[in-house]
């Protein structure tokens, strides 16, 4: 499956997010629990080199809670600090500044011994379209004690959220492009929904599901739609069209509409808690 996608605006936000993150302390890397690895670009490491760093493993209560484990596991080891999130939560804040702390230690002690104190962090949140930013900069900003202003020079324009005493976050995400030569990265951005389905093949999309779900989910096509998950891809699709009444007139089902359903199912979690991808 050739999967194009986003060629619009990437140098002009890669452009601008070079520019952005010379004016922070520390990046936030937001990813989808169900696709860490897909949904994560390469380029950040290069980007925001001397940064302190957290990753925030977002919309994880779509995602396996064994698998959120393993990836936080995973991206520990690295030094890289994480949280898992649903970035619609209030909750999610709070358990974001103990990190924030954390990551940013070193700085926060640099400044310590220079006599400085108490000088905010300065953060931003990165990430590729669709994985929560907007959603997690707006949640913040509903809380924020307030919205500082310009600062002529340094911020250019920018505006800061700013938490509390210790935290300013700026208002506008940085925003990454996947590793789209990659068939699989596409594949699996594609089932998450981060593709505007009009320019795929859903039915050939949702048999990549199928299989994937047989060999790592056993059960849960069938508890969903009871059907015999022994069957090949294409005889289970027919029968989740007949399951879900995906009828066309005459005979026969429709697998595009077999396919959306399942993949509409999917994506709202009704299939369960599924993580396409392991550390
Ligand atoms: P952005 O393109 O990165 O700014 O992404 P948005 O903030 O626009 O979020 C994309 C979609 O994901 C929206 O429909 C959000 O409601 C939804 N979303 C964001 N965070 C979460 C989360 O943690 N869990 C779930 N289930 N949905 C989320």
């Amino acid at each position: 499956m050739d999967i194009q996608w986003y060629p619009g605006h990437m140098t002009k936000a890669k452009r601008q997010m070079t520019e952005d993150v010379k004016l922070v302390d520390l990046v936030i890397e937001l990813l989808d629990a169900r696709v860490p690895f897909s949904s994560r670009n390469p380029d950040i490491d290069t980007l925001a080199k001397n940064k302190a760093r957290i990753i925030i493993l977002n919309k994880s209560d779509l995602a396996d809670e064994a698998q959120n484990r393993a990836w936080k596991d995973h991206f520990e080891k690295t030094g890289i600090h994480v949280l898992m999130a649903d970035a619609r939560k209030a909750n999610t804040f709070r358990a974001l500044s103990s990190i924030v702390t954390e990551a940013c230690r070193e700085k926060i002690e640099r400044d310590a011994r220079k006599g400085i104190k108490n000088r905010p962090i300065r953060a931003m949140v990165v990430g590729i379209p669709n994985v929560g930013k907007s959603t997690f900069i707006n949640s913040y900003a509903g809380k924020a004690v307030a919205k500082t202003g310009n600062t002529p020079g340094v911020t250019k324009g920018r505006q800061w959220i700013r938490l509390g005493k210790n935290l300013e976050l700026l208002d506008t995400p940085g925003i990454l492009w996947p590793k789209f030569e990659d068939q699989t990265v596409g594949e699996h951005l594609a089932l998450i929904g981060s593709v505007n389905d009009n320019i795929l093949d859903i039915a050939e999309l949702s048999v990549v599901l199928i299989a994937f779900l047989k060999e790592y989910y056993p059960g849960v096509l069938n508890d969903r739609y009871e059907l015999d998950e022994t069957k090949e891809r294409a005889e289970i699709l027919y029968d989740i069209g007949v399951r879900r009444g995906c009828l066309v007139r005459g005979s026969g089902i429709s697998y595009e509409k077999a396919a959306k359903a399942l993949l509409d199912d999917f994506r709202s979690g009704k299939l369960g808690r599924i993580t396409l991808e392991r550390p």
